[in-house]
């Protein structure tokens, strides 16, 4: 008898991810060998400090930082390094924390990083116990705003690298990292969602912080690296503040190995697939009446280029939130990348697309936009009403929509 799939057994919606690497739905499509090796590890029994170890060695040669450790998630590596920067290797101190009393515990991050990746960034910082200095406003962050924040009391700083981060005004990090090594600040850097695994060890950073689960295929769980007496100090709050933020024998083994097939994957064929997608819709939708269409390549220079698609409301008859409502509602769902929809675009993401759904994607748009011209039924709401009325859904969880 062939085995139902949990998919139907639970009655669970299909989802066609073209928005990237979104932990609301499930991140990314994990590499072959990241399954293989979380599954063995599962009906074994290993050494967690050696199975650490192992992947200590494997993040120092990709990153080229001298040590490095897997944490639950890159939130959760950056509760890690901080709280690893207030106590040192200090078991006693470890323990103690969130109770900062006694220890230096400011940390300095430009305002314009104080970012939501689906929690705040302060919020990973606050947790261990440690205060957030914000430097210079949002937009607008000056030398002197950094050299004058940093006091006896500063233990760390943060920098973000990040699409979402403010781009204008703020201190490139080889800057950052020189004014904070002069005043012996160690930086940790959150590359969360960034392709480059070298740049930042090179330029000096303390630590680096990255998530298994998005570009790099693994299960979820986050990549600390950086210099060992700081990878030692965050790894030990596992005995302490980090034991809530556990990662699994599996999530340790899946992230050593899709570090593993990172190094060895044809990234350039990778991208020819990808930009295939692309220019399929391009194909597609070039003719589609009140749709603009352009290539975007990524904010922080990853090696991505998405489709932006510009609804015009007027010649479609309905906005471009309405659209992407739509194309989410439907069956299955196709969740575009709708971060920035309020200036009237979404993004199609084609990073984590299986054979075959560029298609499905390409003809939904067209339906869609076929079935609203022809019923006239949409511009019936604004992006606030949306917005609205997603956080009342949230709050009824988990009755859903
Ligand atoms: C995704 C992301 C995070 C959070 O990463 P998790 O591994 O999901 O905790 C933090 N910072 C940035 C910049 C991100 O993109």
């Amino acid at each position: 008898m062939e085995e139902i799939g949990f998919f139907e057994r639970y009655g669970l919606t299909r989802v066609i991810n073209v928005s990237g690497t979104m932990t609301a739905l499930g991140a990314s499509l994990v590499v072959p060998e990241a399954i293989r090796a979380g599954a063995e590890m599962q009906s074994h029994f290993v050494r967690i400090d050696e199975l650490q170890a192992k992947a200590s060695g494997v993040i120092a040669r990709m990153t080229g930082a001298e040590a490095g450790f897997v944490a639950a998630c890159s939130a959760a590596g950056m509760s890690q390094s901080i709280a690893g920067c207030m106590t040192g290797t200090n078991l006693n101190r470890i323990e103690r924390l969130p109770d900062t009393d006694g220890l230096c515990n400011e940390v300095i991050v430009q305002a314009g990083h104080l970012i939501n990746y689906g929690a705040p960034v302060g919020q990973s910082i606050r947790l261990t116990g440690a205060r957030v200095v914000p430097l210079g406003t949002a937009a607008l962050v000056n030398f002197y705003n950094l050299e004058d924040s940093i006091n006896e009391q500063t233990v760390a700083a943060l920098y973000v690298v990040s699409h979402h981060v403010v781009q204008e005004g703020q201190i490139p990090l080889e800057d950052f990292i020189s004014v904070c090594k002069e005043r012996r600040v160690p930086v940790v850097v959150d590359m969360a969602s960034e392709y480059d695994l070298r740049g930042p060890v090179e330029l000096g950073a303390d630590v680096v912080i990255y998530s298994s689960h998005k570009f790099l295929g693994g299960p979820t769980g986050g990549i600390v690296a950086g210099r060992r007496e700081l990878v030692r100090a965050a790894y030990l709050q596992n005995k302490g503040i980090c034991r809530s933020m556990k990662v699994g024998k599996e999530g340790i083994a899946g992230t050593i190995a899709a570090l593993d097939a990172w190094e060895k994957r044809d990234h350039a064929s990778a991208y020819d697939r990808e930009q295939a997608h692309v220019n399929y819709w391009l194909n597609v939708l070039r003719d589609v009446e009140g749709v603009r269409l352009d290539i975007h390549q990524d904010w922080t220079g990853n090696p991505i280029a998405r489709l932006k698609v510009s609804v015009d409301p007027e010649k479609c008859g309905l906005f471009a939130w309405e659209l992407a409502d739509r194309l989410s509602g439907g069956e299955p769902s196709i969740q575009v990348r709708d971060d920035l929809i309020e200036h009237g675009y979404f993004f199609l993401d084609p990073c984590n697309l299986l054979p075959g759904e560029e298609v499905v994607v390409g003809q939904r748009i067209v339906d869609e936009l076929t079935l609203a011209r022809a019923r006239g039924d949409g511009r019936r709401y604004s992006l606030s009403a949306r917005r609205r009325r997603s956080l009342a859904s949230l709050l009824r969880w988990p009755d859903l929509p």
